[in-house]
């Protein structure tokens, strides 16, 4: 009944845009009860005549028939899809239609929302998280990230911290994306409207800028590949350390990789991107080739877009020979920075713990290997709290391969980072993109409690750093951010420019021009300030 449906909706009602969800291969209702995959007769027989084969019984990664069954969730949702966007075209080509990307433009809408029986921790970029891949993968659609007003389905009257929508929102536009807001109800009878008044200045914001923030697109040097079919954990961690380290990134989808322009970026992360396709690692091996750097996590490569596991690494550029065993719990193991390790901001210390699988492998023997494994050792009672060896197992190893450069990491340090939160594995990530790939961050005394990225906009045409100022996050809370009288930004700019604007406090800034590097005050920042340099 859906194309009667919207056939109706598109000739009775006067719309802009269309979206709908919840169609495709639910396993849970609305209640949280568990149901598993579908096996109607519809889907028995399309499988079969697709893969040969009944369909997989659960959900389980490890059974290679499940595999198959997510590609065909894959293809068949992308064609019932397909099929959607072209009728609802073929009535309406004058809407905007939610996903339609055969049809070249339109908006991506999706939601920053909470469940009451989610695992922790919070993500608290959600907002830019779900802006960066809308952006970052298809430039011809709108970013409509919205923030969710309500806690949970079953608590859709009591709205969640009125400081968690408006960082949610102040994460889209400093993105490049749109505003959306969302409730159930009515905005007039609604019986909490506590998030009201920060919802509604973002958006007067907006509102008066909007010219400006229609031309705004990104203009990161750094990308961060979304993995297929793996948890978040790794990519999550990563999206952390680079974002409180200031190295603007755009983040992309699977599936559009091979067709980015890889050009305009100077280092391509892979975080544990297990399932790439074979034109997808062409595609990196052709960046590092020209010149371009990598950074591969643990399993990067080892499987191909139909989820096989390949038989040697797609990946020609990584430094790996063979691998020897994959070990799960190194629990009580570190890696031993070596001599000469550009230590700047891990300092005081000799030691990088790790938690979590590594994996055994053999390398190119002209790679060089940074920092060496402590394999799992007694850690008590005190008195046997040391260890004894320290392996010739590299924690990280870096190789040329034509004009660019592999940094290939045999453990997850995205995935610790996101459960744990210790600094000593960020400033080891950050030390080893600064230090050993020559990738610069945003300089300045910006905390890292601050986003920062680089954006243009063509209305008026300039350079962009946009502050998100996330300081209101405390625990599973999220309160006003603490405003920062005074902070620095340092960024390199080719010539001297001619203006550098606040455009929240609509004033010029104080700033600093000498060598490339442009130095600049900005003062009284609350949740966000975009600097506008022209
Ligand atoms: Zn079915």
């Amino acid at each position: 009944y859906a194309l009667e449906i919207i056939r109706e909706v598109l000739e009775t009602l006067r719309i802009d845009g269309i979206f709908f969800n919840m169609g495709g291969y639910q396993v849970s209702d609305y209640s949280g009860n568990y149901y598993g995959i579908c096996h109607c007769p519809a889907c028995r027989r399309l499988f079969a005549e697709q893969f040969g084969a009944d369909l997989p019984a659960a959900e389980d990664d490890a059974d290679p028939v499940y595999r198959k069954y997510r590609l065909f969730k894959e293809r068949t949702s992308a064609a019932y899809h397909r099929k959607l966007e072209q009728f609802i075209h073929s009535l309406r080509p004058d809407i905007c239609v939610d996903r339609g990307y055969s049809l070249g433009s339109g908006f991506v809408r999706q939601e920053s929302n909470t469940a009451i029986r989610r695992a922790l921790p919070h993500w608290q970029y959600s907002g830019s998280d779900n802006t960066k891949w809308v952006v970052g993968s298809y430039p011809g659609f709108i970013a409509s990230n919205t923030t969710v007003d309500f806690i949970d389905f079953p608590y859709r009257h009591v709205a969640v911290s009125p400081a968690q929508q408006s960082l949610r929102l102040a994460q889209s536009l400093a993105n490049g994306g749109a505003l959306d807001y969302y409730l159930i109800g009515r905005l007039d009878n609604h019986e909490d409207t506590t998030g009201y008044n920060d919802v509604k200045s973002v958006f007067e914001f907006h509102a008066e800028h909007e010219e400006f923030f229609r031309t705004l697109t990104p203009r990161a040097r750094i990308l961060l590949a979304k993995p297929r079919a793996v948890d978040d954990a790794e990519y999550r961690g990563w999206f952390r350390i680079l974002t409180e380290n200031h190295f603007p990134f755009d983040t992309i989808v699977p599936g559009v990789l091979a067709e980015t322009d890889l050009s305009k970026y100077d280092l391509v992360v892979l975080p544990n991107a297990v399932f790439l396709s074979d034109a997808e690692c062409r595609k990196i091996d052709e960046f590092v080739e020209n010149g371009g750097a990598v950074v591969a996590v643990y399993e990067s490569g080892v499987g191909s877009a139909e989820y096989e596991y390949r038989e040697r690494n797609g990946l020609r550029s990584l430094p790996v020979t063979r691998v020897l065993e994959k070990r799960d719990a190194m629990s009580s193991s570190y890696l031993k920075l070596t001599d000469g390790f550009p230590a700047r901001r891990l300092t005081g210390t000799s030691l990088v713990y790790l938690d979590g699988p590594y994996l055994y492998a053999e390398y190119e023997t002209d790679a060089t290997r940074h920092t060496w494994l402590i394999p799992p050792h007694m850690y008590g009672p005190p008195e046997r709290c040391y260890y004894t060896e320290i392996t010739e197992h590299p924690g990280l190893v870096v190789n040329r391969y034509g004009n660019g450069r592999v940094a290939y990491i045999p453990w997850l340090p995205g995935t610790l980072f996101h459960r744990q939160g210790y600094v000593n594995t960020p400033n080891f990530i950050a030390d080893v993109l600064e230090g050993l790939l020559g990738i610069a961050p945003v300089g300045g005394t910006v905390s890292p409690m601050v986003e920062v990225n680089v954006l243009a906009s063509s209305s008026p045409g300039a350079t962009v750093v946009s502050l998100v100022n996330g300081s209101g996050h405390f625990g599973t809370t999220f309160y006003r951010p603490i405003p920062i009288a005074s902070t620095t930004i340092e960024i390199a700019t080719a010539a001297a420019p001619r203006s550098v604007r606040s455009l929240v406090h609509d004033c010029e800034l104080t700033h600093d021009w000498a060598d490339g590097k442009l130095t600049v005050a900005v003062e009284n920042l609350g949740l966000f300030e975009f600097v506008v340099i022209e």
